[in-house]
Protein backbone atom coordinates (compact mmCIF):
# COMPACT_ATOMS: atom_id res chain seq x y z
CA UNK A 1 0.00 0.00 0.00
CA UNK A 2 1.25 3.36 -1.03
CA UNK A 3 0.76 6.56 1.11
CA UNK A 4 2.79 8.37 -1.24
CA UNK A 5 1.13 11.26 -2.92
CA UNK A 6 1.53 11.38 -6.89
CA UNK A 7 3.75 14.27 -8.31
CA UNK A 8 0.97 16.28 -9.27
CA UNK A 9 -1.09 15.82 -6.01
CA UNK A 10 1.92 17.46 -4.02
CA UNK A 11 2.69 20.27 -6.58
CA UNK A 12 -1.58 20.86 -5.74
CA UNK A 13 -1.02 20.62 -2.35
CA UNK A 14 2.11 22.91 -1.90
CA UNK A 15 0.27 25.51 -4.40
CA UNK A 16 -3.03 25.30 -1.99
CA UNK A 17 -0.39 26.10 0.73
CA UNK A 18 1.48 28.69 -0.60
CA UNK A 19 -1.78 30.48 -1.70
CA UNK A 20 -3.76 30.21 1.85
CA UNK A 21 -0.25 31.36 3.58
CA UNK A 22 0.26 34.45 1.15
CA UNK A 23 -3.58 35.27 -0.23
CA UNK A 24 -5.88 33.88 2.08
CA UNK A 25 -4.32 34.50 5.46
CA UNK A 26 -4.15 38.25 5.11
CA UNK A 27 -8.10 38.70 4.70
CA UNK A 28 -9.41 36.18 7.53
CA UNK A 29 -9.67 39.13 10.01
CA UNK A 30 -12.06 40.85 7.79
CA UNK A 31 -14.30 37.94 7.06
CA UNK A 32 -14.61 37.11 10.58
CA UNK A 33 -15.54 40.81 11.08
CA UNK A 34 -17.71 41.51 8.30
CA UNK A 35 -19.16 38.00 7.28
CA UNK A 36 -18.32 38.92 3.71
CA UNK A 37 -16.47 36.76 1.07
CA UNK A 38 -13.60 38.86 -0.17
CA UNK A 39 -14.94 39.18 -4.02
CA UNK A 40 -11.00 39.29 -5.14
CA UNK A 41 -10.43 35.86 -4.23
CA UNK A 42 -12.48 34.77 -6.96
CA UNK A 43 -9.85 35.06 -9.65
CA UNK A 44 -7.28 34.58 -7.44
CA UNK A 45 -8.18 31.09 -6.94
CA UNK A 46 -8.99 30.78 -10.54
CA UNK A 47 -5.63 31.69 -11.37
CA UNK A 48 -3.75 28.88 -9.13
CA UNK A 49 -6.16 26.33 -10.74
CA UNK A 50 -8.17 25.82 -7.56
CA UNK A 51 -11.86 26.04 -9.47
CA UNK A 52 -11.17 23.55 -11.83
CA UNK A 53 -9.61 20.83 -9.78
CA UNK A 54 -12.27 18.31 -11.05
CA UNK A 55 -13.23 19.60 -14.18
CA UNK A 56 -11.65 17.79 -17.88
CA UNK A 57 -9.76 19.75 -19.87
CA UNK A 58 -11.75 20.26 -22.52
CA UNK A 59 -14.23 22.99 -20.22
CA UNK A 60 -10.48 24.82 -18.96
CA UNK A 61 -10.17 22.33 -15.68
CA UNK A 62 -7.29 20.27 -14.66
CA UNK A 63 -9.20 17.15 -14.00
CA UNK A 64 -6.62 16.19 -11.38
CA UNK A 65 -9.60 14.63 -9.50
CA UNK A 66 -10.98 14.30 -5.80
CA UNK A 67 -7.78 13.60 -3.80
CA UNK A 68 -6.66 16.92 -5.48
CA UNK A 69 -9.38 18.60 -4.67
CA UNK A 70 -9.00 16.65 -1.22
CA UNK A 71 -5.62 17.81 -0.46
CA UNK A 72 -6.63 21.72 -1.36
CA UNK A 73 -9.76 22.12 0.38
CA UNK A 74 -7.75 21.12 3.42
CA UNK A 75 -4.72 23.31 2.96
CA UNK A 76 -7.29 26.04 2.41
CA UNK A 77 -9.58 24.99 5.13
CA UNK A 78 -6.69 25.33 7.38
CA UNK A 79 -5.77 29.07 7.19
CA UNK A 80 -9.59 29.71 6.21
CA UNK A 81 -12.74 27.04 6.88
CA UNK A 82 -14.92 30.11 5.07
CA UNK A 83 -12.99 30.07 1.98
CA UNK A 84 -12.35 26.54 1.91
CA UNK A 85 -16.46 25.85 2.05
CA UNK A 86 -16.99 28.47 -0.93
CA UNK A 87 -14.24 26.31 -2.71
CA UNK A 88 -16.19 22.82 -2.26
CA UNK A 89 -19.88 24.15 -2.97
CA UNK A 90 -18.13 26.10 -6.04
CA UNK A 91 -17.10 22.25 -7.34
CA UNK A 92 -20.06 20.60 -6.16
CA UNK A 93 -21.91 23.39 -8.96
CA UNK A 94 -19.59 22.60 -11.40
CA UNK A 95 -19.62 18.53 -10.90
CA UNK A 96 -23.74 19.07 -10.86
CA UNK A 97 -22.82 20.29 -14.29
CA UNK A 98 -20.57 18.15 -15.50
CA UNK A 99 -22.69 15.32 -14.20
CA UNK A 100 -26.14 15.86 -15.52
CA UNK A 101 -25.75 19.33 -17.86
CA UNK A 102 -26.59 18.82 -21.95
CA UNK A 103 -23.03 20.01 -24.31
CA UNK A 104 -24.64 23.53 -24.41
CA UNK A 105 -24.91 23.75 -20.92
CA UNK A 106 -21.81 21.82 -20.02
CA UNK A 107 -19.91 24.70 -23.51
CA UNK A 108 -21.24 27.51 -21.32
CA UNK A 109 -21.07 27.61 -18.22
CA UNK A 110 -17.93 25.02 -17.06
CA UNK A 111 -15.64 27.08 -18.52
CA UNK A 112 -16.44 30.48 -16.83
CA UNK A 113 -17.11 28.76 -13.16
CA UNK A 114 -13.30 27.48 -13.90
CA UNK A 115 -11.84 30.65 -14.93
CA UNK A 116 -13.57 32.72 -12.23
CA UNK A 117 -16.10 34.35 -13.97
CA UNK A 118 -18.40 33.30 -10.72
CA UNK A 119 -18.86 30.68 -8.51
CA UNK A 120 -20.77 27.73 -8.57
CA UNK A 121 -23.49 26.76 -6.28
CA UNK A 122 -26.59 23.67 -5.82
CA UNK A 123 -29.67 24.69 -4.00
CA UNK A 124 -31.03 21.78 -2.29
CA UNK A 125 -32.22 23.11 0.72
CA UNK A 126 -35.48 24.85 2.41
CA UNK A 127 -37.11 25.91 5.29
CA UNK A 128 -39.33 22.67 4.85
CA UNK A 129 -36.70 20.73 3.47
CA UNK A 130 -33.79 20.08 4.97
CA UNK A 131 -32.66 16.71 5.86
CA UNK A 132 -36.40 15.84 4.46
CA UNK A 133 -35.88 16.50 0.66
CA UNK A 134 -38.91 15.85 -0.39
CA UNK A 135 -40.71 18.16 1.92
CA UNK A 136 -39.74 20.95 -0.14
CA UNK A 137 -41.75 23.39 -1.98
CA UNK A 138 -40.15 25.15 -4.61
CA UNK A 139 -42.41 24.17 -7.88
CA UNK A 140 -41.41 24.03 -11.34
CA UNK A 141 -44.54 23.92 -13.80
CA UNK A 142 -44.52 23.35 -17.25
CA UNK A 143 -45.61 26.35 -19.30
CA UNK A 144 -45.01 27.13 -23.07
CA UNK A 145 -42.82 24.50 -23.68
CA UNK A 146 -40.86 25.89 -20.35
CA UNK A 147 -41.07 26.50 -17.05
CA UNK A 148 -42.22 28.49 -13.89
CA UNK A 149 -40.44 28.14 -10.54
CA UNK A 150 -41.89 29.34 -7.40
CA UNK A 151 -40.22 29.18 -4.02
CA UNK A 152 -37.26 29.82 -1.90
CA UNK A 153 -34.11 28.15 -0.96
CA UNK A 154 -32.31 28.64 2.22
CA UNK A 155 -28.86 28.17 3.84
CA UNK A 156 -27.37 27.93 0.14
CA UNK A 157 -23.65 28.57 -0.39
CA UNK A 158 -22.40 31.21 -2.52
CA UNK A 159 -26.08 32.57 -3.30
CA UNK A 160 -24.83 35.73 -4.06
CA UNK A 161 -21.45 34.63 -5.60
CA UNK A 162 -23.22 32.46 -8.58
CA UNK A 163 -23.93 33.44 -11.76
CA UNK A 164 -26.22 30.61 -12.03
CA UNK A 165 -27.68 28.40 -9.90
CA UNK A 166 -27.97 24.76 -9.69
CA UNK A 167 -31.77 24.50 -8.20
CA UNK A 168 -34.20 21.56 -7.03
CA UNK A 169 -37.94 21.47 -7.25
CA UNK A 170 -41.02 19.56 -7.33
CA UNK A 171 -42.37 18.76 -10.82
CA UNK A 172 -44.17 16.06 -9.57
CA UNK A 173 -44.60 13.98 -6.30
CA UNK A 174 -42.44 11.43 -4.83
CA UNK A 175 -38.55 11.13 -5.62
CA UNK A 176 -39.59 10.88 -9.14
CA UNK A 177 -41.21 14.34 -8.68
CA UNK A 178 -37.84 16.20 -7.99
CA UNK A 179 -36.07 18.15 -11.32
CA UNK A 180 -32.89 20.19 -11.30
CA UNK A 181 -32.54 23.60 -13.16
CA UNK A 182 -30.18 26.01 -14.16
CA UNK A 183 -31.26 29.64 -13.52
CA UNK A 184 -29.17 32.35 -14.39
CA UNK A 185 -28.57 35.64 -12.53
CA UNK A 186 -30.80 38.35 -13.32
CA UNK A 187 -33.33 35.94 -14.70
CA UNK A 188 -36.90 37.89 -13.88
CA UNK A 189 -38.20 36.51 -11.15
CA UNK A 190 -35.37 34.93 -9.10
CA UNK A 191 -33.52 37.34 -6.37
CA UNK A 192 -31.18 36.50 -3.74
CA UNK A 193 -32.50 37.05 -0.37
CA UNK A 194 -30.38 37.89 2.69
CA UNK A 195 -26.69 36.92 3.75
CA UNK A 196 -27.01 35.21 6.49
CA UNK A 197 -24.96 36.08 9.81
CA UNK A 198 -23.56 32.97 10.92
CA UNK A 199 -21.46 31.94 14.17
CA UNK A 200 -18.43 30.20 12.04
CA UNK A 201 -17.42 29.85 8.54
CA UNK A 202 -17.75 33.51 8.57
CA UNK A 203 -17.54 35.20 5.48
CA UNK A 204 -18.19 31.73 3.08
CA UNK A 205 -21.37 33.78 1.55
CA UNK A 206 -24.58 31.84 3.04
CA UNK A 207 -27.59 32.97 1.61
CA UNK A 208 -31.68 32.74 0.72
CA UNK A 209 -33.30 32.36 -2.76
CA UNK A 210 -36.58 33.15 -4.13
CA UNK A 211 -38.33 32.19 -7.19
CA UNK A 212 -41.41 34.33 -7.77
CA UNK A 213 -42.69 33.35 -11.44
CA UNK A 214 -39.46 32.39 -12.30
CA UNK A 215 -39.96 31.85 -16.25
CA UNK A 216 -36.66 30.09 -17.56
CA UNK A 217 -36.52 28.10 -20.63
CA UNK A 218 -37.23 24.24 -21.76
CA UNK A 219 -32.79 24.53 -21.92
CA UNK A 220 -32.86 25.35 -18.23
CA UNK A 221 -33.77 21.69 -17.12
CA UNK A 222 -30.65 20.23 -15.93
CA UNK A 223 -30.82 16.29 -17.14
CA UNK A 224 -34.09 14.73 -17.40
CA UNK A 225 -37.36 15.85 -16.03
CA UNK A 226 -37.82 13.96 -12.61
CA UNK A 227 -33.97 13.21 -11.98
CA UNK A 228 -33.46 16.26 -9.56
CA UNK A 229 -33.61 13.82 -6.64
CA UNK A 230 -30.62 10.93 -8.55
CA UNK A 231 -28.88 14.78 -9.37
CA UNK A 232 -29.00 16.10 -5.77
CA UNK A 233 -28.37 13.16 -3.95
CA UNK A 234 -24.97 12.21 -6.18
CA UNK A 235 -23.83 15.49 -6.06
CA UNK A 236 -23.78 15.72 -2.35
CA UNK A 237 -22.52 12.67 -1.18
CA UNK A 238 -19.69 11.98 -3.63
CA UNK A 239 -18.71 16.05 -3.70
CA UNK A 240 -20.62 17.60 -0.89
CA UNK A 241 -19.51 15.07 1.74
CA UNK A 242 -16.23 14.99 0.79
CA UNK A 243 -15.97 18.40 1.05
CA UNK A 244 -17.22 19.17 3.92
CA UNK A 245 -14.79 16.38 5.22
CA UNK A 246 -11.72 17.58 3.85
CA UNK A 247 -13.20 21.40 5.15
CA UNK A 248 -12.92 19.52 8.69
CA UNK A 249 -9.89 17.95 8.05
CA UNK A 250 -8.08 21.70 7.52
CA UNK A 251 -9.87 22.97 10.64
CA UNK A 252 -8.36 19.42 12.72
CA UNK A 253 -4.76 20.59 11.26
CA UNK A 254 -5.20 24.11 12.28
CA UNK A 255 -6.06 22.40 15.99
CA UNK A 256 -3.50 20.42 16.23
CA UNK A 257 -0.82 23.14 15.34
CA UNK A 258 -2.55 25.50 17.89
CA UNK A 259 -2.85 22.64 20.44
CA UNK A 260 1.26 21.71 20.06
CA UNK A 261 2.16 25.30 19.98
CA UNK A 262 0.35 26.86 22.88
CA UNK A 263 1.23 23.89 25.03
CA UNK A 264 4.94 24.63 24.40
CA UNK A 265 4.28 28.05 24.60
CA UNK A 266 2.77 28.40 28.12
CA UNK A 267 4.36 28.01 31.29
CA UNK A 268 2.96 27.22 34.18
CA UNK A 269 4.67 26.07 37.61
CA UNK A 270 7.96 27.14 35.70
CA UNK A 271 7.57 24.83 33.00
CA UNK A 272 5.37 24.57 29.59
CA UNK A 273 1.86 23.06 30.38
CA UNK A 274 2.88 20.51 27.36
CA UNK A 275 4.96 19.01 30.65
CA UNK A 276 1.50 18.04 32.00
CA UNK A 277 0.00 14.56 31.64
CA UNK A 278 -3.92 15.98 31.16
CA UNK A 279 -2.41 18.32 28.39
CA UNK A 280 -0.65 15.60 26.90
CA UNK A 281 -3.47 13.62 27.24
CA UNK A 282 -5.61 16.27 25.08
CA UNK A 283 -2.73 16.43 21.99
CA UNK A 284 -2.86 12.80 22.22
CA UNK A 285 -6.68 12.56 21.38
CA UNK A 286 -6.16 15.29 18.58
CA UNK A 287 -3.40 13.72 16.91
CA UNK A 288 -5.73 10.60 16.52
CA UNK A 289 -8.83 12.29 15.57
CA UNK A 290 -6.34 14.36 13.18
CA UNK A 291 -4.56 11.01 11.36
CA UNK A 292 -7.96 9.08 11.47
CA UNK A 293 -9.79 11.92 9.67
CA UNK A 294 -6.78 12.25 7.35
CA UNK A 295 -6.81 8.56 6.23
CA UNK A 296 -10.59 8.37 5.60
CA UNK A 297 -10.77 11.47 3.54
CA UNK A 298 -7.86 10.71 1.50
CA UNK A 299 -9.18 6.68 0.77
CA UNK A 300 -12.76 8.03 0.11
CA UNK A 301 -11.18 10.51 -2.17
CA UNK A 302 -8.93 7.79 -4.05
CA UNK A 303 -12.20 5.37 -4.59
CA UNK A 304 -13.74 8.24 -6.12
CA UNK A 305 -10.51 8.59 -8.79
CA UNK A 306 -11.17 5.15 -9.29
CA UNK A 307 -14.62 5.27 -10.34
CA UNK A 308 -15.65 2.91 -7.22
CA UNK A 309 -19.54 3.03 -6.63
CA UNK A 310 -18.57 2.41 -3.00
CA UNK A 311 -17.16 5.81 -2.57
CA UNK A 312 -19.84 7.17 -1.32
CA UNK A 313 -20.72 5.23 1.93
CA UNK A 314 -16.79 5.98 2.10
CA UNK A 315 -17.46 9.74 1.32
CA UNK A 316 -19.93 10.14 4.47
CA UNK A 317 -17.78 8.03 6.84
CA UNK A 318 -15.15 10.52 6.29
CA UNK A 319 -17.82 13.50 6.62
CA UNK A 320 -19.13 12.09 9.44
CA UNK A 321 -15.96 11.17 11.71
CA UNK A 322 -14.16 14.36 10.09
CA UNK A 323 -16.82 16.87 10.80
CA UNK A 324 -17.30 15.70 14.30
CA UNK A 325 -13.62 15.10 15.15
CA UNK A 326 -13.02 18.84 14.24
CA UNK A 327 -15.63 19.83 17.01
CA UNK A 328 -13.73 17.57 19.41
CA UNK A 329 -10.44 18.34 18.48
CA UNK A 330 -10.96 22.20 18.61
CA UNK A 331 -12.47 22.25 21.70
CA UNK A 332 -9.58 20.36 23.14
CA UNK A 333 -7.72 22.72 21.49
CA UNK A 334 -9.49 25.65 22.72
CA UNK A 335 -9.69 24.16 26.65
CA UNK A 336 -5.77 23.91 26.24
CA UNK A 337 -5.42 27.46 25.82
CA UNK A 338 -7.81 28.04 29.40
CA UNK A 339 -8.66 31.85 29.56
CA UNK A 340 -6.99 32.41 25.97
CA UNK A 341 -9.03 30.10 24.06
CA UNK A 342 -11.90 32.27 24.82
CA UNK A 343 -10.24 35.49 23.55
CA UNK A 344 -10.89 36.25 19.84
CA UNK A 345 -7.34 37.18 18.72
CA UNK A 346 -6.63 33.70 19.47
CA UNK A 347 -7.46 31.47 16.16
CA UNK A 348 -8.62 28.53 18.17
CA UNK A 349 -11.85 30.11 18.86
CA UNK A 350 -12.59 30.63 15.22
CA UNK A 351 -11.57 26.71 14.56
CA UNK A 352 -14.46 26.11 17.38
CA UNK A 353 -16.94 28.00 15.48
CA UNK A 354 -16.07 27.13 12.15
CA UNK A 355 -16.17 23.29 13.14
CA UNK A 356 -19.72 23.65 14.89
CA UNK A 357 -21.13 24.82 11.38
CA UNK A 358 -19.49 22.09 9.66
CA UNK A 359 -21.44 19.47 11.39
CA UNK A 360 -24.86 20.63 9.84
CA UNK A 361 -23.91 21.53 6.44
CA UNK A 362 -23.23 18.84 3.24
CA UNK A 363 -26.06 16.44 5.68
CA UNK A 364 -26.25 16.26 9.29
CA UNK A 365 -24.47 13.43 11.43
CA UNK A 366 -27.61 12.26 12.03
CA UNK A 367 -28.51 11.49 8.15
CA UNK A 368 -24.87 10.21 8.03
CA UNK A 369 -25.32 7.52 10.37
CA UNK A 370 -28.93 6.39 9.03
CA UNK A 371 -26.81 6.41 4.91
CA UNK A 372 -24.18 4.53 7.00
CA UNK A 373 -26.05 1.98 8.77
CA UNK A 374 -28.61 1.46 5.99
CA UNK A 375 -25.37 0.48 3.63
CA UNK A 376 -23.77 -2.01 7.04
CA UNK A 377 -27.33 -3.61 6.88
CA UNK A 378 -28.85 -3.95 4.30
C1 LIG B 1 -23.04 26.94 6.47
C2 LIG B 1 -24.04 26.12 5.73
C3 LIG B 1 -23.97 26.03 4.36
C4 LIG B 1 -24.92 25.29 3.65
N1 LIG B 1 -24.86 25.26 2.28
C5 LIG B 1 -25.86 24.64 1.58
C6 LIG B 1 -25.87 24.68 0.15
O1 LIG B 1 -24.98 25.23 -0.49
N2 LIG B 1 -26.92 24.08 -0.48
C7 LIG B 1 -27.92 23.47 0.20
O2 LIG B 1 -28.83 22.96 -0.44
N3 LIG B 1 -27.93 23.41 1.55
C8 LIG B 1 -26.92 23.98 2.25
N4 LIG B 1 -26.92 23.93 3.63
C9 LIG B 1 -28.03 23.28 4.32
C10 LIG B 1 -27.65 21.95 4.96
O3 LIG B 1 -27.49 20.97 3.98
C11 LIG B 1 -28.78 21.64 5.96
O4 LIG B 1 -28.63 22.55 7.03
C12 LIG B 1 -28.74 20.22 6.44
O5 LIG B 1 -29.07 19.33 5.40
C13 LIG B 1 -29.74 20.01 7.60
O6 LIG B 1 -31.00 20.50 7.26
P1 LIG B 1 -31.75 21.51 8.26
O7 LIG B 1 -30.81 22.58 8.61
O8 LIG B 1 -33.03 21.87 7.64
O9 LIG B 1 -31.99 20.64 9.57
P2 LIG B 1 -33.22 19.67 9.80
O10 LIG B 1 -33.36 18.76 8.63
O11 LIG B 1 -34.40 20.47 10.22
O12 LIG B 1 -32.71 18.81 11.04
C14 LIG B 1 -32.88 19.21 12.40
C15 LIG B 1 -32.34 18.11 13.30
O13 LIG B 1 -33.09 16.90 13.11
C16 LIG B 1 -32.21 15.83 12.82
N5 LIG B 1 -32.86 14.89 11.92
C17 LIG B 1 -33.48 15.16 10.74
N6 LIG B 1 -33.96 14.02 10.20
C18 LIG B 1 -33.60 13.02 11.04
C19 LIG B 1 -33.81 11.61 11.03
N7 LIG B 1 -34.47 11.01 10.03
N8 LIG B 1 -33.36 10.87 12.08
C20 LIG B 1 -32.69 11.49 13.08
N9 LIG B 1 -32.47 12.81 13.15
C21 LIG B 1 -32.91 13.58 12.15
C22 LIG B 1 -31.02 16.49 12.15
O14 LIG B 1 -29.87 15.65 12.19
C23 LIG B 1 -30.88 17.75 12.97
O15 LIG B 1 -30.18 17.44 14.15
C24 LIG B 1 -25.95 24.61 4.35
C25 LIG B 1 -26.00 24.68 5.75
C26 LIG B 1 -25.06 25.40 6.44
C27 LIG B 1 -25.14 25.46 7.93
Amino acid sequence: MDFEFPNQVKIVQRTARDFARQVVAPLVPAMEETGKFPGKLLRQMAEVGLLGLVTPKRYGGSELGYLARTVAIAEISKVSAAVGMTLQVHHMGATAILEWGSHAQKDEHLPKLCRGDFFGTCAVTEPTGGSDLLGMATTARPERGGWVLNGSKCFITNAHLAGAQVVIAKTGEGSRGLSAFLVKKGTKGFSPGRNEHKVGLRGADTGELFFKNCRVGPESLLGDEGEGMKAALKTISETGRPGMAAVALGILEAAYDEAVKFSKGRTLYGKPIANLQAIQWHVADIMVDLETARLLCWRASWLKDRGRLDCATHMTMAKVYATEAAVRASQKALEIHGGCGTMMEYPVQRLWRDAMVCVSAGGTTEIGKIILSRAALN
